[in-house]
């Protein structure tokens, strides 16, 4: 017979782990405890000492899906006289510091109960348990109790209060609990905001609407969303008109992995991604025959898939009998209605009817979108199912950072951890920039924080770097200002705890340098927080500045201007019209409005302009995506010279493989050879710039690393001379990782004892 006490900290709390324990534990006949704390669990367990022994591996080995143990620690106590295990209610303000769960997907046996007719809940859109629904969604504050949040509207019916307060039962503590008698229901919206039904009949409406082509929004569990039928050409055209997004690829609501197999290449990884809890919207391979229309994702060989991650989304699903597309409900880039005042003045244009539920959505949060990358999940975007799981970072001041302009995250650190909040959009209308604010002071309320410094881009006229400046003062706190890519490579040693130098290759579309130029093709080697330029693309310059985003032409342009000076015009005649050409070489020639770049965006940009896959751009990184995918499945190992000039910094100098697809176009290649080859360049400009910087550990970070090609083809090379290759993983590559890299600059500048000062250059 032996006691143990066991503390456990992680993800433990709000998902269902004490009665987890308590299962665990009778099972093998122990006595004992379990009781929530402000440090996470703690557990006493006693009993015969094997049993005990597999008990505290199961603890290890099977805990519900949600929780996430980052430290289990076990202590050996007397034993002494007990019978049966109990669950001990929470210490009095037992979740000071919190580790919160974010929204969980709708979990088995919530989904069996919503598909059997006999069940009380019996296609109740709202069934959750401790093992899932929404968290972060509807806390209004913390701890996490029902009156803290946006349920305690909803008083418990006697049945739901039985099990609520059952240990046993698997809603015990489950503080989102509801049913047909107690909780939240449906209602039907017209655009004009009179109700026209309720309940089932509402949701059998919404998809009769669905069914005729018609644009339904939804509020969902982080916001409201758009759904048409993404097997209608027509009803998803019409999405696009009246959202005004073109082209941008839609994501896909599935019943099931079967249906998303029935057209997509879905691998066990995949798999496992769309099945997880948070379920995420996950990048998968379109095989041919597609039953979605073309039009969900022109010209793009990948589709975002999801399953339904609530009650309400798997009937919706299921009564429609076909897959859905399902996008946050906004204008483009601007952040999600969560209400249903909002959404029937901003959805008024777009939706033709609105699905609504009378459960407040706290704040709005977007859902996520991964991939299986080179080594596992690869998150790309991080909001529901993983925001605002907090990550274990450096111990030392609280830190607020604001990240960058697009994608924008903000990063909260306090006791030695990261939280980082949802994707909140781009910050260039007023309702970004209200959402950004409105964040901050969510997470400083939430966790009871006073940050000691607040860090930000470089760049003056980011919304965030206003905002930055403006807490900065308000709270009489350093403001600590970090170069863009230096902050993509903070972000990714940051998560992957790595000490020391590491090479950066950081490469993106743009972001401010400290030479007052636009970077974007980086190597950088960063120590903690410092950094030095290695070396960059050679510069060039970018006729209309931010304009070139949505004209990739205007990259090729710059580049063609740069090598052969006034005889550039000439050479791209083809792509321009006279006028337009003429005030772009005039623009070049004077050097107005076209700042210096030595963006690798812009020449992906500009080689796919040359290479013929596209002169406009309906978003950024359109070209440089559909120049991967023009290479998929082409073996040429043909690589573009692109040589490392010695330098301090050294220059990659992009002439010679400029004139060489010149030469390619001009003899009738097409894109595919070119992108290949184009690629092979860029692989081995990698690799020379890490045999010449001589660090053994690499990381790859910034928006172009999104391509999976050229990620692949980098790491294969690096990694056989020998390198340690690292990749943001559980953080996004592009902006959204910035303020996780700014926290981490601005954190080793305090440790380092290093001024509020820009990092030396040359
Ligand atoms: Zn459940
Ligand atoms: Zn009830």
């Amino acid at each position: 017979m032996i006691r143990l006490a066991v503390s456990i900290q992680g993800v433990v709390q709000g998902v269902g782990f004490r009665p987890f324990v308590h299962g665990a534990a009778t099972k093998r006949g122990l006595c004992g405890w379990v009781q929530n704390g402000t440090e996470g669990v703690r557990i006493e367990v006693q009993g015969d000492a094997e049993a005990v022994r597999g008990f505290v591996q199961a603890l290890r080995d099977e805990a519900p899906p949600a929780a996430r143990i980052e430290h289990l620690v076990t202590a050996e106590l007397p034993p002494r006289p007990e019978v049966g295990f109990a669950i001990v209610t929470s210490q009095n303000g037992a979740a000071a510091r919190p580790t919160l769960p974010p929204d969980l997907s709708t979990c088995g046996d919530c989904i069996a109960e919503v598909e059997s007719p006999g069940e009380r809940r019996h296609r109740y859109p709202f069934t959750n348990c401790t093992q899932c629904g929404p968290r972060y969604t509807l806390i209004e504050r913390l701890p996490y109790d029902r009156p803290n949040t946006s349920m305690v509207r909803f008083a418990l019916c006697p049945m739901c209060r039985r099990e609520y307060e059952n240990p046993t039962d698997r809603r015990f503590h489950a503080q989102p609990i509801a049913c047909p008698a107690c909780g939240p229901s449906l209602r039907l919206l017209s655009p004009d905001g009179a109700a026209l039904a309720s309940g089932d009949e509402a949701l059998g409406l919404g998809v009769a609407a669905l069914h005729e082509g018609r644009v339904l929004a939804l509020k969902g569990l982080g916001g409201f969303q758009l759904l048409v039928d993404a097997t209608s050409a027509k009803a998803v055209a019409r999405l696009r008109e009246r959202k005004r997004r073109e082209e941008k690829p839609f994501a896909v609501m599935f019943l099931s992995v079967a249906d998303v197999r029935d057209i997509c290449i879905v691998g066990a990884e995949e798999e496992a991604l769309l099945l997880s809890a948070a379920a995420p919207i996950v990048l998968v391979r379109r095989c041919a025959g597609s039953a979605v229309a073309e039009n969900v994702a022109p010209k793009n060989p990948l589709l975002g898939a999801m399953l339904p991650y609530t009650p309400l989304h798997r009937l919706l699903l299921a009564q429609a009998n076909r897959p859905l597309v399902c996008t946050s409900g906004n204008l483009s880039e601007e952040p999600m209605c969560t209400e249903e005042d909002e959404a029937l003045v901003r959805l008024r244009d777009i939706a033709d009817l609105l699905l609504v539920h009378d459960r407040p959505i706290v704040r709005p949060v977007d859902d996520s979108v991964a991939r299986v990358g080179l080594r596992g999940p690869q998150v790309l975007r991080r909001a529901r199912g993983y925001a605002p799981l907090p990550y274990p970072f450096l111990v030392g001041p609280s830190v607020l950072a604001l990240g960058g302009q697009l994608k924008s995250t903000v990063t909260l650190v306090k006791d030695g951890h990261a939280v980082v909040s949802q994707h909140l959009g781009d910050l260039f209308s007023p309702e970004g920039v209200m959402l950004l604010e409105r964040t901050v002071k969510d997470l400083l309320t939430f966790f009871d924080a006073k940050p000691e410094v607040v860090a930000c881009d470089l760049h003056p006229e980011y919304a965030s770097t206003r905002l930055a400046e403006r807490l900065a003062s308000e709270w009489r706190v350093p403001l600590e200002r970090v170069q863009h890519h230096h902050a993509h490579v903070a972000a990714c040693v940051a998560e992957h705890r790595l000490q020391g130098p590491v090479l950066g290759l950081v490469w993106d579309g743009s972001g401010l340098g400290t030479d007052g130029t636009l970077w974007g093709g980086e190597a950088l080697v960063v120590d903690g927080a410092v950094f030095e330029r290695a070396a960059h693309l050679r510069p060039f310059s970018l006729p209309g500045g931010e304009r070139a985003i949505r004209e990739p032409r205007r990259a090729a342009l710059g580049l063609v201007f740069e090598a052969f000076g006034a005889s550039a015009a000439k050479m791209l005649a083809a792509m321009f019209t006279d006028a337009d050409l003429s005030v772009l070489q005039g623009m070049l020639e004077r050097g107005l409005q076209s700042p210096r770049t030595t963006s690798m965006g812009r020449l992906f940009d500009g080689v796919a302009a040359l290479a013929g896959v596209r002169q406009r751009a309906g978003f950024e990184g359109q070209a440089a995506m559909e120049l991967e995918f023009a290479a998929d499945g082409v073996d040429d190992r043909t690589a573009y010279p692109l040589p490392l000039r010695d330098g301090s910094p050294a220059l990659a100098d992009w002439e010679p493989l400029l004139r060489a697809v010149l030469f390619d176009v001009e003899r009738g290649l097409g894109p595919a050879a070119i992108s290949a080859r184009f690629h092979n360049a860029l692989a081995e400009l990698a690799e020379a710039t890490a045999l010449r910087a001589g660090i053994p550990r690499v990381v790859l970070s910034g928006g172009c690393f999104q391509n999976l090609r050229l990620a692949h083809a980098i790491h294969h090379r690096l990694v056989a001379r020998g390198f340690e290759v690292y990749l943001p993983e559980l953080f996004p590559p592009n902006d959204g990782g910035l303020s996780l890299g700014q926290a981490y600059v601005a954190a080793m500048r305090r440790k380092e004892g290093r001024c509020a000062s820009v990092s030396p250059v040359k």
